[in-house]
């Protein structure tokens, strides 16, 4: 150990050389050591760092490698051709190689000094960072990172790894501990928050207990995020493999009402919601492990249903129809939550399908069947059937009617749809008078 500083205020430098560490080239990305190669013959400093080295400590295989360095985004641009410039909140260089991407950030300074220089950073009235491209050195880069165990620097000139913040005794005893005063850290930004119960669902860490106290409190402040990010964030949290224990920690920590005010309060309400929820996330992490894909579509079709179902006997109680009630209550439902997390239209339409095809699926007269089963939404519509069966409505006699019919041939089919009684999931045919005015529906 050797201090790096004589400022008292400076972290502690702590290297721990090649022999003491279980980080080695091999596990490391060729393209990474290429980029970090490159930088220091340039005669800059260059790092891993972040969740790469995190990982590799804890004997994950590492998502992505980042770069940090002493060379402005320009300079690293200037080195690799195949890189671009990205950000505007985070002023950072992709370089690319083929499929992956190398992601290199120039040392950062810590907030103290962002604020004393107004032009490159910005912070708002709640104190959260809006811009931050002051420039730095590798220390106050890792004071401004979010947790001790994201703040580890791995340097491919002598293999060894650089720690100012503790972040090794931190990884070692499985705990989550913010860098600095947590609750500023939060005001800074808020999505901090999430990202503490996204890692200790992830890396079954436990969140020190600093680090837990103020996220009650200072939840709300997930308001303001702009609904853009919080959709990224939001797929980072229940779509990568760890959905249901993070859900659980959301509500154990009261963030998950900021971001589905109107899922929450029908969560309050009903029981059956909670089990839905449940039920999807359980599903979407065991599809995960398989290797299978998922869509946020399906996710947050779920996520929504309560509000859609509450939403819609509302405007059915106004004496309006169900088929329109279904589609304003979609529309409502939907740009409230645009609020708080914008859902991109390449879900929103596949979700509004599967929401208006769990009233076709009981349907099953006639050509209706076969005309659902040829949709492209039909197999999402049925395994969200399936789903609200899962979490105890009674849909159990038509599901295993579906999973049947989705079976058989054509003459087996028609055999299927000739032996439902005519009940209730059957409209008596409406005889069209010759002379009748007004449009006709369907
Ligand atoms: P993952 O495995 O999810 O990619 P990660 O730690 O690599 O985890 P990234 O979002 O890729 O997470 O961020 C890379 C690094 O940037 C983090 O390890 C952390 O040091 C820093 N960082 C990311 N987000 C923040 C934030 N909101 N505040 C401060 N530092 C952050
Ligand atoms: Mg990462």
């Amino acid at each position: 150990m050797r201090p790096s500083s004589q400022n008292s205020s400076a972290p502690t430098q702590t290297v721990i050389a090649r022999d003491h560490h279980t980080v080695s080239r091999r596990q490391i990305s060729e393209s990474a050591l290429k980029v970090l190669r490159r930088l220091r013959d340039s005669g800059f400093d260059a790092y891993l760092v972040g969740g790469c080295i995190r990982d590799i400590l804890l004997g994950h295989h590492p998502k992505d490698f980042d770069v940090a360095t002493n060379a402005t985004p320009e300079q690293v641009r200037g080195l690799f051709r195949n890189s671009r410039l990205i950000g505007r909140r985070f002023k950072l260089v992709h370089v690319q190689f083929g499929r992956e991407i190398i992601e290199v950030a120039t040392f950062r300074a810590d907030h103290d000094s962002a604020t004393k220089h107004q032009q490159t950073s910005k912070v708002s009235s709640s104190g959260r960072i809006l811009r931050d491209n002051v420039y730095g050195n590798i220390e106050q880069d890792a004071l401004r990172r979010d947790f001790t165990m994201n703040a580890l620097y791995y340097t491919s000139a002598d293999f060894s790894i650089h720690d100012y913040t503790n972040g090794l005794r931190d990884i070692k005893q499985r705990k989550i501990r913010l860098i600095g005063d947590p609750k500023t850290r939060y005001q800074e930004d808020p999505v901090r928050m999430l990202r503490a119960v996204r890692f200790a669902a992830k890396l079954d860490f436990t969140i020190e207990k600093a680090t837990a106290a103020p996220i009650k409190e200072l939840a709300p402040l997930l308001e303001d995020i702009p609904a853009a990010r919080m959709f990224d964030e939001v797929l980072k949290l229940l779509q990568s493999g760890k959905g249901l224990k993070t859900f659980h920690l959301m509500q154990e920590y009261d963030l998950f009402r900021p971001l589905f005010p109107a899922t929450d309060q029908a969560l309050q309400q009903d029981p059956f919601y909670q089990r839905l929820i449940e039920q999807a996330l359980s599903n979407t992490d065991e599809r995960l492990r398989q290797q299978k894909p998922v869509t946020p579509a399906f996710l947050f079709a779920t996520m929504l249903w309560g509000p859609l179902l509450a939403c819609r006997k509302d405007i059915e109680d106004q004496g309006i129809p169900p088929i329109p009630a279904l589609q304003q209550a979609m529309q409502v439902v939907l740009s409230n939550q645009a609020n708080h997390i914008s859902i991109p239209k390449r879900f929103s339409i596949p979700m509004r399908e599967i929401w208006e095809q769990q009233d076709r699926l009981p349907r099953r007269h006639g050509k209706r069947s076969d005309q659902l089963l040829e949709h492209p939404r039909f197999r999402a519509s049925y395994d969200f059937m399936l789903l609200r069966e899962q979490a105890g409505e009674p849909l159990k006699e038509l599901c295993d009617w579906w999973t049947e019919y989705q079976k058989l041939d054509e003459g087996d089919r028609k055999k299927m749809v000739q032996a439902l009684s005519p009940g209730k999931n059957s409209r008596p045919r409406r005889r069209r008078r010759k002379s009748a005015p007004g449009p006709t529906t369907q």
